[in-house]
């Protein structure tokens, strides 16, 4: 079932028209469905059973409201940063709960984690290795790691991995792996307890999964026949949704499939870390139409939500499905290019676009949940949006809009007298 739809020709999210959203909270603004959170967790959790995990990825929306939605539901977390951690924390959530993956790691985020009794480091590279040894032996811990390796799977029968494969900044490259695994299994403050890998977002079929399925189990039986007992495996997020028309990813298969995989590793707890496949669909970016322009042969919609906003049509080109919050206007449909405020020409929401719009209308960028408002920023000075969250009838701030105060907090001007 779908939590955002239209009823009697407006567009609404549970119980609450959109249009009513708009006025009683302003533009733009973030509107997330609780309910649909809570069934696109439900939909991962019904083909998972104990002991296996689900890691809600933070990067995707990290808003407190939606970690604490989580927490309550018995989610663990997988940050790439020490700010995610405290942020989990600070929703009520479990730092055993977490696993800790990302590149870059400083020595002071190592130490926040192991100090706070983090559930797992994901280490990305030999050299990370040593430096979370030097921190566990100056805070006397034992560090529980996995190693993160890539699977290289094969890019071109799947074209939409990015992360998995050999020449990129992620992980340990599958043919290197065996030396980092011995040594950490040989150091006296680390704790070896498992694989992951996380082969790319946006993957729309379970095949690339399985596959990198495969390598994985294959490489717990090589380090078994090495000696070294791995716990866990972690086999990352990446689950695509359908920002344009086209199957979804089929997520009882690739579950089912995995479990059939693991039935021979009964001492192997599996691990997912799905994003976007939690929050994605059940986000709306709604936006107003300032002025409708044409010029030469082309028209514009320029509207109040910008790339500050909404960052992914402008990073990677990502399509967004635009629609009129209100099906029932007189205004004829147009080909128009949907953008923002930004002084930028690449601040666009979606081009060559059929909108039935006139100024002063309200659109909806749907799918707008996972990797909007946490890429959003203050460009151009810009007070990023606030963020509510919807269950039933009822409607809650999640996020306050941000004020002039909030964006010059910190900053100091040189003379003032
Ligand atoms: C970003 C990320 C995820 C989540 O990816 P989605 O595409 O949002 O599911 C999971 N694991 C790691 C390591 C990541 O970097």
């Amino acid at each position: 079932m779908m939590h955002i739809d239209f009823y009697q020709q407006q567009l609404t999210m549970e119980r609450i028209s959109v249009a009513d959203l708009a006025k009683q909270y302003g533009t733009p603004l973030y509107a997330y469905s609780k309910n649909q959170i809570l069934a696109n967790w439900h939909r991962f959790q019904q083909y998972w059973p104990n002991p296996h995990r689900l890691c809600y990825a933070v990067k995707a929306n990290s808003n407190l409201a939606i970690l604490e939605l989580l927490v309550a539901q018995g989610a663990g977390f997988d940050i790439v940063s020490g700010g995610e951690l405290k942020r989990v924390l600070h929703a009520g959530g479990s730092a055993k709960s977490v696993v800790f993956s990302g590149v870059a790691k400083s020595t002071e985020e190592l130490t926040y984690a192991l100090e706070q009794g983090i559930g797992c480091i994901n280490v990305e590279s030999a050299a990370e290795l040593e430096r979370i040894q030097e921190v566990a032996k100056s805070l006397n811990v034992m560090a529980p790691v996995s190693l993160r390796v890539n699977p290289d799977v094969d890019a071109k029968t799947h074209p939409y991995i990015a992360t998995g494969m050999k020449a990129n900044k992620f992980g340990i490259a599958m043919d290197d792996a065996m030396p980092v695994f011995q040594r950490a299994h040989n150091l006296s403050h680390i704790s070896l307890i498992g694989a992951d890998c996380h082969i790319g977002s946006q993957i729309m079929s379970a095949g690339p999964f399985l596959d990198a399925a495969k390598r994985m189990f294959h490489l717990v039986d090589n380090l078994q026949q090495q000696g070294i007992e791995l716990t866990h495996l972690d086999l990352g997020g990446g689950f695509g949704v359908t920002y344009e028309d086209v199957e979804p990813l089929d997520i009882q298969q690739y579950l089912t499939g995995l479990l059939d995989l693991a039935k021979e590793y009964p001492h192997i707890t599996l691990l997912l870390e799905p994003g976007r496949a939690i929050v994605a669909d059940a986000g709306l970016l709604i936006t107003k139409v300032e002025y409708l322009k044409h010029s030469n042969d082309k028209s514009f919609a320029l509207v109040d939500a910008g790339m500050n906003d909404m960052l992914r049509p402008s990073l990677y080109q990502a399509w967004h499905e635009i629609i009129a919050v209100s099906k029932d206007n007189n205004s004829t449909d147009k080909l128009v290019d949907v953008v923002g405020p930004v002084c930028e020409t690449g601040c666009f929401l979606g081009h060559a676009r059929h909108l039935n719009v006139a100024q002063g209308d309200l659109l909806a960028i749907k799918y707008a949940g996972a990797y909007g408002f946490t890429m959003s920023s203050n460009y151009n000075t810009r007070a990023r949006p606030a963020e509510v969250l919807v269950d039933g009838n009822e409607s809650f701030v999640i996020r306050e809009r941000e004020t002039f105060d909030d964006l010059i907090r910190g900053e100091r001007l040189l003379q003032r007298d």
